[in-house]
């Protein structure tokens, strides 16, 4: 039996904590829950708070979404001790300028036997693959093929040049057990359930598993703090810190946040960007603060508490992981209680941060100065550039599917243009060019006439026939309003049928 019950030694060594986000999009509200519960136990603790970017996925990854990170924690006020902005002692903080410590850690890997070579062609497991579903087999994954090559086979396959993976020799029989610390029972599962992981690419990059395993490791992670849909992955973690021979830290896995009806949080149900939280004026410690009572517990029904308090008052038995909901109208009650306990000064100054900014609004004036009488008119004229969703009872019958597409279509078509936006390196950026250039590629590649879209789009976006130039309008909302009040318009042209 494989065990990994290591609660006391963790608790000898310095506490260091981290969060490992992906670049991967916008910001998830997911990292902050996830990055709080590190940090105020860092603080709590006087341990140290890391900061890791895991950017191995060349695939998944997003230019500036890393830039976002940073810009979203920091305003949240989660600062990090060590990162790859900061530095600290265990550089580089990026795993991309990590990857000869990776290949290294392959070879001890493949030397001491923990991991094997595995040559099999994409199309020899792709056939596998489809046997095993079609015979409903119970294990899903590699059968082993390569794991016992020998010696002569693998060198004679090397020196042909035959690509191949690094695999993680999962042992065949026995259960992989772990101790969650925010959980009763350790943690089973049974070994022959558990997949032969690839650990490095046939291109040399590792794998996220082998990569957050050595990582943790090197920077000296006494607690992996992280989200439960990683519970599938520690069991091949816990096997990988055998086969190394370290030390495993301690796990605690928080509870998955949810949408109302409990499904996991998701754009379709929810905004899941911080940044839309930031943008639509909802408070940094407002928000922390609402996230703090999803998975913990100040107790004697005290919900309303600060960062400084929740460290002061922080214990692991004060955590539940039970399926936490995000209500985004109790985040709203909140942030709307948190403005009346405001002084009018303190309110003054904090519109003049964000929605009062003067950039802003010099930014918005230009737009505005062709198209007002009188200087009183702006206020009125520039409305819509602030605040979320838009009544569009004046303009509901100027609102109209493009020729030849039923309402359902043109829900369709403002949802992939707002999800086509996240995957445009260029549009993601939100600059009025970018969103032109993208926009008339979208109206090709959709048969739509960019007339027409471009009028669902002002009519979404400004709830008006005509406002100041499309895309600068859509550039001055900033993309978390645009993005809410395109999936408004797609609800509603959906409820036409
Ligand atoms: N890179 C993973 C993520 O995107 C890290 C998971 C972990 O904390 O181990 O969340």
């Amino acid at each position: 039996m494989t065990e990994a019950l290591h609660a006391v030694s963790t608790a000898q060594r310095p506490l260091r904590v981290r969060i490992a986000p992906s670049p991967t999009g916008d910001p998830h509200v997911g990292t902050a829950y996830i990055a709080l519960f590190n940090y105020v136990f860092a603080r709590k603790q006087g341990g140290t708070f890391i900061l890791r970017i895991e950017d191995t996925d060349q695939e998944r990854y997003t230019a500036g979404s890393e830039a976002a990170i940073f810009e979203a924690l920091r305003w949240l006020g989660l600062r990090w001790d060590e990162g790859p902005d900061v530095g600290g002692p265990c550089g580089p903080y990026r795993q991309s300028e990590r990857l000869a410590i990776y290949k290294e850690h392959v070879e001890l890997l493949l030397a001491r036997g923990g991991a094997y070579r595995c040559f099999c062609t994409r199309e020899r497991l792709e056939k596998l693959h489809a046997e095993q579903t079609a015979s409903k087999s119970s294990h899903l994954g590699y059968d082993g093929h390569c794991r016992d090559l020998s010696v002569a086979d693998q060198t004679a396959l090397l020196v042909a040049e035959t690509p191949f993976v690094v695999r993680l020799r999962v042992p065949r029989d026995g259960v992989t057990r772990f101790v969650d610390h925010l959980r009763p029972e350790p943690i089973e599962f049974e070994n022959r359930l558990v997949d032969d992981q690839v650990l490095q690419k046939s291109d040399g990059f590792p794998t996220y598993h082998l990569a957050n395993v050595v990582d943790d490791h090197l920077m000296g992670i006494t607690h992996v703090i992280r989200g439960e849909e990683w519970i599938t992955s520690t069991p091949k973690h816990v096997l990988l810190y055998q086969a190394f021979g370290w030390e495993p830290p301690a796990w605690h896995h928080l509870g998955l946040l949810r949408n109302a009806d409990k499904t996991k949080l998701s754009k379709r149900k929810n905004p899941v960007s911080i940044f839309h939280y930031r943008e639509l004026g909802y408070m940094p410690e407002t928000l922390l603060n609402f996230m703090a009572n999803l998975g913990f517990s100040m107790g004697a029904d005290v919900e309303r508490f600060t960062v400084e308090q929740m460290i002061e008052a922080f214990e692991w038995s004060k955590v539940s992981v039970g399926g936490p909901v995000f209500d985004p109208a109790k985040l709203e009650a909140f942030n709307g209680a948190d403005i009346r306990a405001m002084s009018i000064d303190a309110l003054y100054d904090r519109l003049q941060e964000r929605v009062l900014a003067p950039a802003r609004i010099k930014a918005l004036l230009a737009q505005a100065q062709e198209r007002v009488h009188r200087l009183d008119d702006f206020i009125p004229y520039l409305s819509f550039f602030f605040g979320g969703s838009l009544d569009y009872a004046p303009v509901l019958d100027k609102i109209k599917a493009p020729a030849g597409k039923s309402n359902a279509e043109a829900a369709q078509l403002l949802d992939d243009y707002a999800q086509e936006i996240e995957r445009d390196n260029q549009a993601r950026s939100f600059t009025a060019p970018a969103l032109e250039a993208f926009s008339r590629d979208f109206c090709q590649r959709h048969a739509v006439k960019p007339k027409e879209l471009f009028m669902l789009l002002r009519l979404g976006v400004s709830g008006r026939t005509a406002s100041p130039a499309l895309f600068d309008t859509m550039a001055l909302c900033g993309k978390d309003r645009c993005r809410t009040r395109l999936r408004d318009l797609s609800g509603l042209l959906r409820q036409r049928g």
